[in-house]
């Protein structure tokens, strides 16, 4: 994946698929021909959050992407901001998206999702409130843990992996098959 770079960032001179000696050997990765800027396509991290509203029985909260064209429901997920620890942007990202108070987190595990080139960290976060849902999301659903169901795919193994501490065995939807990626 090109991660949507054409143009070197300091000197816009398009980049090129080119060769180069690195620690682990030659690699080829889209480099500037002009002043050696190498784009990396490092994962980028993304927090994702199973947010179990503590006063709502425990239920866990899913919701639906406005972007997405399924109606698919899934963890509450963002980028990380400068400046702050995963532990302070989940929390941030929790409250933004649903306005809920955060009580408490915990760290669930983390995971790949190659497919976006993203590492997810994802994290139990105890919730109360009303939800108001951020333009982001266009609805939610509040689900019993053993009602749940997990999808496969980074953030569906991180349901499955809580669900499992809670003692629950972990359902998978099917999901539509996608291309493999590059
Ligand atoms: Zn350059």
């Amino acid at each position: 994946m090109s991660g949507g770079f054409r143009y070197c960032p300091q000197c816009a001179t398009p980049l090129q698929a080119l060769a180069a000696e690195e620690d682990g050997g030659a690699k080829t990765r889209l480099r500037c021909p002009a002043c050696a800027w190498t784009h990396w396509n490092n994962p980028t991290p993304v927090l994702a959050a199973v947010v179990e509203c503590a006063d709502q029985g425990g239920r866990i909260l899913l919701a639906r992407n406005a972007a997405w064209t399924q109606r698919m429901f899934a963890l509450i997920t963002g980028f990380m901001e400068a400046g702050e620890t995963p532990e302070q942007g989940i929390r941030r990202e929790v409250g933004e998206e649903t306005a809920l108070q955060v009580d408490a987190t915990s760290l669930i595990g983390v995971y790949d999702f190659q497919r976006m080139n993203q590492v997810i960290i994802a994290y139990h976060v105890v919730a109360r409130g009303e939800v108001r849902l951020s333009p982001e999301l266009a609805e939610y659903k509040l689900y019993a843990p053993e009602a749940v169901r997990c999808w496969p795919a980074g953030t569906g193994y991180a349901l499955a992996d809580f669900l499992r501490s809670r003692g629950h065995v972990p359902q998978f939807i099917e999901m539509p098959p996608r291309p493999a990626a590059p």
